[in-house]
């Protein structure tokens, strides 16, 4: 639990990434599984296309990776974020915490940490378990391209 006093600002609006603790690093994450969805990138111009495809360690209904601790064994290129690579932080979804805090954005106003619980995340519909699709499912990840719902742009019509 972050203490906080009641007049001062919150973590993520007094620290940089750099300098947040693990725990609150890792309370940044929404779990909206977005970023466990196969996407694919345009060789010619680097655009990252997302897919309703889950990665094979994606629980689907949790939106959790089944095997955290030993997933970079199974899925190699599954990537650890850190703040190290904050400035390739591109790739991830334009509604995540990490990527909005490293473009010197705000949390939205459906996240964890400002509504106290993880529901807000399903009911902005952020949250990709009513979406994404097992690997085994899927021919082919071309036909699987979709435009994730602009959740940021939501949030900002209602301020
Ligand atoms: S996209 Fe960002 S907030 Fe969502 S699960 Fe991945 S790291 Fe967490
Ligand atoms: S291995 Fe786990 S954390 Fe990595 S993309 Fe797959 S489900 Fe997500």
């Amino acid at each position: 639990m972050n203490k906080q006093d009641k007049t001062s600002k919150p973590f993520w609006e007094q620290k940089k990434l750099s300098e947040m603790n693990h725990q609150e690093w890792e309370s940044l994450c929404d779990g909206c599984g977005r970023c466990c969805l196969h996407k694919l990138e345009d060789a010619d111009d680097g655009e990252v296309y997302y897919t309703r495809v889950a990665c094979q360690l994606l629980d689907i209904k949790q939106c959790r990776c089944k095997d955290y601790q030993n997933r970079q064994q199974i899925v190699p290129d599954c990537l650890q974020l850190s703040v190290k690579q904050a400035q390739f932080f591109d790739w991830l979804p334009n509604s995540c915490a990490y990527r909005l805090l490293a473009e010197g954005e705000s949390l939205p106003s459906w996240h964890p940490l400002i509504t106290g619980n993880s529901q807000s995340v399903i009911d902005a519909g952020v949250s990709v378990r009513d979406l994404a699709k097992p690997e085994e499912e899927v021919d082919d990840l071309a036909d699987e391209v979709i435009a994730l719902l602009d959740v940021m742009k939501a949030d900002s019509d209602e301020a």
